[in-house]
């Protein structure tokens, strides 16, 4: 994996954009003082060029790919706190049960199990997110909307989770209209679960919208790193 100091420079003007943007979303929909947090995905991407955004200030880093990020791992800047945001199957939650803060991909009972066995075995508590597969597509994962408020039960009685919120990745096209939705969903289980703290959605397309639909946590990759050709 190579990556020019061109491909550096790069990054800090791309955060520069990212973060003028978001703060204007903020200004004009958003109430003084709430928060959004942009996590750095790294898929993909160098690990010279992931630290080179840890040093510029980003604190999150997101995981898509289990295999990957172990390659990666021991070559990240360890300040950053790192959240898996990608497709889990069950057998390989254990790779990453004592690495990352948080999984935000959870979208099933099976599995929302086997992060509660080994998180209870590791001594530890996880937060996690429950996916949802707001346009309903079949080709992405996520829980329906329909059955999200029963897979929020189940997965409330297990011990060793947290649950924290929501995550989407929305279908391309009408953006305002699910985002809206998310929002609507978000607000009224959050009610139910006093310690949901985090809507996560948003990416390279669309945060600056998700800014304004409420989204406490924006997802970018290419928008941050370029598009995903120059280290594979
Ligand atoms: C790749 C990915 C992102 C970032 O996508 P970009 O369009 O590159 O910003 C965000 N969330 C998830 C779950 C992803 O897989």
């Amino acid at each position: 994996m190579m990556t020019s100091s061109d491909d550096l420079a790069y990054i800090d003007e791309n955060l520069h954009i990212i973060k003028e943007r978001i703060a204007e979303a903020k200004a004009k929909y958003r109430s003084p003082g709430e928060d959004v947090r942009i996590m750095a995905v790294t898929k993909t991407v160098a690990p010279e060029a992931v630290n080179h955004a840890v040093e510029l200030g980003l604190d999150l880093l997101g995981e898509n790919r289990v295999q990957e990020y172990l390659s990666k791992a021991e070559l990240y800047d360890r300040s950053a706190e790192v959240q898996f945001i990608g497709h889990l199957q069950t057998n390989k939650v254990k790779y990453i049960i004592n690495s990352v803060s948080m999984i935000q991909s959870v979208d099933s009972l099976r599995l929302g199990q086997e992060i509660s066995r080994l998180a209870v075995k590791n001594g530890r508590t996880m937060d996690i997110l429950c996916e949802v597969n707001i346009g309903g597509e079949e080709s992405k994962s996520g829980i329906a909307p329909e059955g999200l408020r029963e897979l929020i039960a189940q997965l409330s009685e297990l011990e060793g989770l947290e649950i924290r919120g929501l995550m989407t990745i929305p279908p391309p096209g009408d953006s305002d209209f699910f985002l809206g939705r998310m929002k609507e969903l978000y607000d009224s289980i959050s009610a139910e679960y006093p310690r949901m703290d985090t809507l996560s959605m948003g990416m390279t397309h669309d945060y600056a919208e998700a800014v304004r639909y409420g989204s406490t946590l924006v997802r970018i990759g290419t928008g941050l790193f370029g598009a995903r050709n120059y280290t594979r």
